[in-house]
C-alpha cells in the first residue's frame, strides 16, 4: 500500500541526543538575535489564532532588502530544507537526474528520491572543489553545488561554479547556507545565468534554526514555480515576525557574531593542528577534522559531554568529525577533550 520508491528511504535521524556542549549542527552558538527574541516573546494572541501570510510577504521584502534583489526574486520556506525539496520537485520530472557533490549536504539525494528523481553523486576534485567536467558530462536536469560545502567546509572556487553554470542545460542550485561566513557569494551570477537558484537559511548566521526559515533567490519565473511546489502557509506566524525583526534590526548582532565565528574558526584550526590533527580549511562556521575512527571518537567525546558530527569513510577524506564553531569557552573544552581521546 506504500510507494515503492519510499520504502528504501530511511528517516533522517542523526544522533541529536542532548549533550552539555553541542557542536554537532552548525547553528549559532551565541544565541538568538535580540530583536528576533523580542518579536517571539511579544507575539500577540491574534498572531497565533489566525493563519500567517500565505507566502510570507513581509519576510520576502526583508530578505530582498538584505540580499539587494527584488521581492519577486525571493521565495521562503520551512527551512532551506523545504525550499530545496520544493525546488527539486518544481524543476525535475520523475526519473530526471539531480547531480550533487559527494560528499555534500546529506539531504539532497534523499529529496531527489522523495520526489521520484535519481541522484547522481559527483566526486569532488582532489582540492575538494566542484568537479566541472563530471557535472557537464552528467548534464542533469538539476545540478546542485554547495558553497561553502558541508561537510568539507571550504567554498567551491568561483571559476568552477561559473563553469558548471555555463556548461549544463538544466537548473543549477547553489546552496549558500553558510555564505555569511565566507565573505563572498554567488549573488551576482543570478544576472548572468537565469537558470541559477541560490538557497539560503536563517538557521546558521541568523541563529533561528528552531523557527525553520529558509529562502531561495532567482529569476521570478523560477521562484514562482518553487512557490507553487512549496504551497501556502509554510512559514509560521511567529517565525515570520522573528525573521523580519532579525533581518531588519539584528544585522549588527549577526555580523558581529559572524566575525567572532571566523576568528574562532581559525583559532580552533590552530589549536587542533597543535595537538597533531589536520583540520581542513573552512569558509563556514564549522571545521572538518579527519580522524582514524569517527564513531569511536564520537563516543569518547560524548562521554565527556561533547557532541560533534561523525562521518564515516568520506570519499578522499576517510573518517572525520565536524565541529561547529562557537564561543571560545566551548571550543576550548572540545580541544581539551580531544587531547584526552585516542583519535
Ligand atoms: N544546506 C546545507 C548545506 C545545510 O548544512 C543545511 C543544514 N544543516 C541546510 C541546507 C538546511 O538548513 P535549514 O533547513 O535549517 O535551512
Amino acid at each position: 500500500m506504500t510507494r515503492e520508491t519510499y520504502r528504501s528511504i530511511s528517516l533522517y535521524a542523526p544522533n541529536r541526543a542532548p549533550a552539555a556542549i553541542d557542536l554537532s549542527d552548525n547553528t549559532n552558538l551565541w544565541g538568538v538575535p535580540p530583536a528576533a527574541l523580542r518579536a517571539i516573546t511579544d507575539a500577540a494572541s491574534g498572531t497565533i489564532t489566525r493563519y500567517p501570510a500565505l507566502y510570507a510577504t513581509d519576510v520576502k521584502q526583508a530578505i530582498a532588502d538584505y540580499a539587494g534583489v527584488s521581492p519577486e526574486m525571493v521565495v521562503t520556506g520551512c527551512g532551506s530544507d523545504d525550499v530545496l525539496d520544493s525546488a527539486i520537485r518544481a524543476f525535475g520530472e520523475p526519473g530526471d537526474v539531480v547531480a550533487y557533490p559527494d560528499p555534500s549536504f546529506a539531504m539532497i539525494p534523499i529529496f531527489a528520491r522523495m520526489n521520484g528523481l535519481v541522484g547522481a553523486p559527483i566526486p569532488l576534485t582532489e582540492q575538494n572543489d566542484a568537479n566541472v567536467e563530471r557535472y557537464i558530462e552528467a548534464n542533469a536536469a538539476i545540478s546542485y553545488v554547495c558553497s561553502p560545502n558541508n561537510p568539507t567546509g571550504a567554498s567551491f572556487s568561483r571559476g568552477a561554479i561559473e563553469q558548471v553554470a555555463a556548461g549544463v542545460d538544466g537548473i543549477l542550485i547553489i546552496d549558500e547556507a553558510y555564505a555569511e561566513f565566507a565573505g563572498w557569494n554567488c549573488l551576482d551570477l543570478l544576472a548572468r545565468f537565469p537558470r541559477i537558484v541560490i538557497t539560503r537559511t536563517l538557521s546558521k548566521a541568523f541563529g533561528l534554526a528552531g523557527l525553520r526559515v529558509g529562502y531561495a533567490l532567482g529569476d521570478p519565473v523560477l521562484v514562482a514555480e518553487i512557490e507553487k511546489s512549496r504551497g501556502p502557509y509554510k512559514v509560521n506566524a511567529i517565525a515570520q515576525h522573528a525573521a523580519v525583526a532579525a533581518l531588519t534590526q539584528d544585522r549588527a548582532w549577526v555580523d558581529g557574531h559572524v566575525r567572532d565565528a571566523i576568528e574562532n574558526r581559525e583559532r580552533l584550526r590552530e589549536s587542533l593542528t597543535a595537538i597533531g590533527l589536520a583540520p581542513l580549511p573552512s569558509d563556514s562556521n564549522f571545521v572538518l577534522v579527519p580522524v582514524r575512527n569517527a564513531l569511536e571518537l564520537d563516543q569518547q567525546l560524548r562521554a565527556r559531554g561533547i557532541a560533534v558530527r561523525p562521518f564515516v569513510a568520506l570519499p578522499n577524506i576517510g573518517d572525520a568529525v565536524r565541529i561547529s564553531v562557537g564561543p571560545w569557552a566551548l571550543l576550548e573544552q572540545c580541544v581539551a577533550a580531544l587531547r584526552e581521546c585516542t583519535v
